[in-house]
């Protein structure tokens, strides 16, 4: 059986939040008996873009992570609710608006933090995968409607291809670790989740600095070497997607007609290590 899915690129988002407004639009005020009770105008946020700039000035990167309520195949919420969320066939997790009133205990359920609490309607709400709708016979979520990237793509396939999609595709969730199995994959996630040791090599010469282009860099760990590239017409180079806090790097520059040199860093985030002069 077909099942929805959500594939996020994380190198298409701009951060604009079209799709945060166009759920809020979607939702505030507006009861879809069966599916949600109306979303209060503040303090909500169903579609949430996360940030992180990595780096420092002048090379740093900002990557933006649309995140919502995954519709977990294994959701501990669906656990604790005892019949007050459920997990319908097409994959799509609804909270019942009427069964899950005063269970303010299942907000805490969610381990992504994506289910809110509505003081007014005593009422945990998540977003809904826009299920209204997708009866209806839309094939797409408002958020992705209102996206001007493409970033947002929701997808109805079975579980199969989904899972072929995802291998040859690169597509992560978030937390895997915690076995909840999310329906809302995300291509490019290294962007915002792995760090970066960067940093412009120059040289002097007659007199005069100047960028060195097409020098050759080796990155090793534990004297074993983990990457290679080149830096670019600007002199810049950039090892990316390496993990947060994994420890001590060595980076090796080469370039014709110059001393081999190389430069200890440990590395907890994405590091410049700026000009580097040979
Ligand atoms: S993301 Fe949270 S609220 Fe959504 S299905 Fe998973 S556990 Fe439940
Ligand atoms: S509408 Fe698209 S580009 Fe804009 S914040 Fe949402 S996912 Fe990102």
């Amino acid at each position: 059986m077909n099942k929805w899915n959500m594939i996020i690129d994380v190198a298409e988002c701009t951060n604009c939040n079209l799709c945060t407004l166009a759920t809020m639009d979607e939702y505030i005020g507006n009861d879809f008996p069966g599916y949600s009770a109306p979303m209060p105008k503040h303090g909500h946020k169903w579609i949430e873009i996360l940030q992180k700039e990595r780096g420092q000035l002048p090379l740093i990167d900002i990557a933006y992570v649309p995140t919502m309520c995954n519709h977990c195949d294994n959701a501990p919420c669906v656990a604790k609710g005892g019949g007050a969320i459920k997990k319908r066939d097409d994959g799509i997790v609804l909270i019942d608006p009427v069964k899950a009133k005063g269970r303010k205990d299942l907000v805490d359920a969610c381990p992504y933090g994506h289910i809110w609490w509505n003081e007014e309607l005593q009422l945990p709400q998540a977003w809904t995968f826009d299920a209204h709708l997708i009866d209806q016979g839309w094939k797409q979520t408002r958020g992705q409607q209102s996206c001007p990237t493409g970033a947002m793509r929701a997808v109805c396939v079975d579980d199969a291809e989904m899972t072929k999609l995802a291998r040859d595709q690169g597509l992560e969730v978030v937390k895997p670790e915690l076995a909840t199995k999310p329906r809302v994959y995300y291509k490019n996630l290294w962007r915002y989740s792995k760090c970066f040791i960067a940093g412009s090599v120059s040289m002097e010469a007659n007199g005069a600095v100047d960028c060195v282009e097409g020098a050759s860099m080796r990155l090793f760990k534990g004297g074993a070497m983990v990457a290679q590239t080149a830096t670019d017409n600007y002199g810049d180079f950039k090892f990316d997607r390496l993990d947060e806090n994994s420890g001590e790097y060595v980076v090796e520059i080469s370039a014709p007609g110059r001393a081999k040199k190389t430069i200890a860093t440990k590395l907890g985030v994405s590091i410049n290590l700026g000009e580097i002069r040979l």
